[in-house]
């Protein structure tokens, strides 16, 4: 049922009021009131409907209010809500040995967090409790989280007005062939130089001083980044030759995003810690948590883990998380989201090529996309500039109110879009929101060279 149309003044009057919200200046936002939210598309007070290509914050794997997750919360609401970390408890247990059957060899052990950036602060805890170094390398154009450590580590604008100087953060370029920092035609080159390039900056950092290497392993919101191939297996490499510890993020792309358990799977490397969120539970309940090798897991085993948290494994996270694993398994999520992204996806995408004279560039897997906006294809001079706002900004938000007006919400970062809708939207509802886009994309034409 639809609240009452005037309640909407209310929600508005409380969210400007009292509502501190993430990453903006307060004065100069209006966030839209939402009245409810089913499968892939959620709702405004005045009954516009948008399908969300964004999955909110790509954390929506499985849509609003799917049965089986409301259920399995309700159910563990009316038997135990909640259960301090130290005690063990049935859904905290068997979720967290579904994700180490998911997980590649030799990682048995979950620790769980309230989100992903603690899932990456706890990762690095361990690094460095069994390094006994300080260093982590991260990349440049990656999202680690906004806590001290996951923003320290983070490669993109969100970090500027965070710096903490510690110098124990270290970034370098990774494999990015449309924008190459290393002079690369192919992929195959863009990835060697890129190892070539990581390894100098192993040695000339210290490899005695570096605890770890953090990675997205498909890097996401700084551009649906696909490793080439080969890339992460030499990435593990330079860890081993150097004992340094290799931690694949998967906060975004863990649980189905591009059609695999963990997307590690597609790459053939096998990290020392995999840190995960989003997708373990769609969000229902904040969750995340890191996934411990063997030999991590081993150095804890008489000596105590310096850290915890209250709502480690909380009860009804976990049963969503549990009910998560159920419904992928008999509805065929992961396979499903390889046919739609190779079936639907990808030919739509490849046709704006020729279509529109603003794509530059497409590139993803499974159902995680970017489409690369440019004002011109031959320079590859973006739509936007790097992190524009306000009137610099101008081509982006008006394609992407072209979207919203369409129907669809879309996510847009820089001057890109990208495809990341629910892993269960239709295929009626992926080929109409498509078709959505590809007409707001009219309005990029028309800042580009023809
Ligand atoms: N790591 C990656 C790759 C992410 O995309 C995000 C969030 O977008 C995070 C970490 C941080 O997760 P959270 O916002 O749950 O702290």
């Amino acid at each position: 049922g639809f609240p009452a149309a005037d309640a909407e003044a209310q929600v508005r009057a409380d969210d400007r009021g009292h509502v501190f919200h993430s990453w903006s200046a307060q004065a100069l936002i209006d966030p839209m009131p939402v009245a409810a939210g089913e499968g892939s598309t959620f709702w405004d007070f005045r009954g516009n409907a948008y399908l969300d290509f964004s999955s909110q914050l790509v954390n929506l794997n499985l849509g609003h209010q799917h049965p089986d997750l409301v259920s399995a919360i309700q159910q563990q609401a009316g038997r135990l809500s909640t259960i301090q970390p130290s005690l063990a408890n049935d859904v905290r247990g068997e979720l967290a040995r579904r994700i180490a059957d998911v997980s590649p060899e030799g990682l048995e052990k979950v620790f769980f967090t309230n989100g992903g950036a603690e899932a990456n602060e706890y990762a690095v805890r361990m690094a460095r409790q069994v390094t006994g170094r300080r260093k982590v390398l991260s990349m440049y154009r990656s999202y680690h989280g906004s806590t001290s450590t996951a923003i320290s580590l983070t490669g993109d604008p969100r970090r500027w007005a965070n710096e903490g100087g510690d110098g124990s953060a270290v970034r370098f370029f990774g494999p990015y062939l449309y924008r190459s920092a290393f002079h690369a035609t192919t992929q195959e080159e863009e990835g060697a130089r890129a190892l070539q390039h990581l390894e100098q900056t192993i040695l000339l950092e210290g490899p005695a001083t570096i605890a770890a290497i953090i990675i997205e392993t498909v890097v996401g919101t700084n551009g649906v980044l696909v490793p080439p191939p080969g890339y992460l297996q030499g990435v593990r490499e330079l860890c081993d030759r150097h004992g340094i510890l290799y931690i694949a993020d998967e906060v975004m792309v863990g649980f189905g995003r591009i059609g695999e358990w963990f997307a590690i799977d597609a790459f053939g490397a096998r990290p020392d810690l995999i840190t995960f969120a989003k997708g373990v539970n769609s969000g229902y309940v904040p969750l995340g948590g890191v996934v411990i090798s063997e030999r991590v897991a081993s150095h804890f085993d008489r000596v105590a883990f310096p850290g915890g948290l209250t709502y480690s494994g909380h009860p009804l996270a976990c049963a969503a998380g549990v009910a998560t694993f159920e419904v992928f398994e008999r509805d065929g999520i992961l396979d499903r989201v390889r046919d739609l992204g190779a079936r639907v996806v990808e030919p739509t995408l490849r046709g704006w090529l020729e279509t529109h004279p603003s794509v530059g560039e497409v590139r993803g897997r499974g159902l995680f996309w970017a489409v690369e906006l440019v004002r011109d294809r031959e320079t590859r001079e973006p739509l936007v500039p790097f992190n524009a706002s306000g009137p610099d900004a101008a081509p982006m938000t008006a394609f992407a109110a072209a979207a919203k007006q369409g129907g669809v919400w879309p996510f847009t970062h820089f001057n890109r879009m990208h495809i990341a809708p629910p892993l269960v939207i239709s295929e009626e509802e992926l080929v109409r929101g498509l078709s959505v886009l590809d007409e707001a994309l009219t309005v990029a034409d028309g800042y580009a060279q023809g």
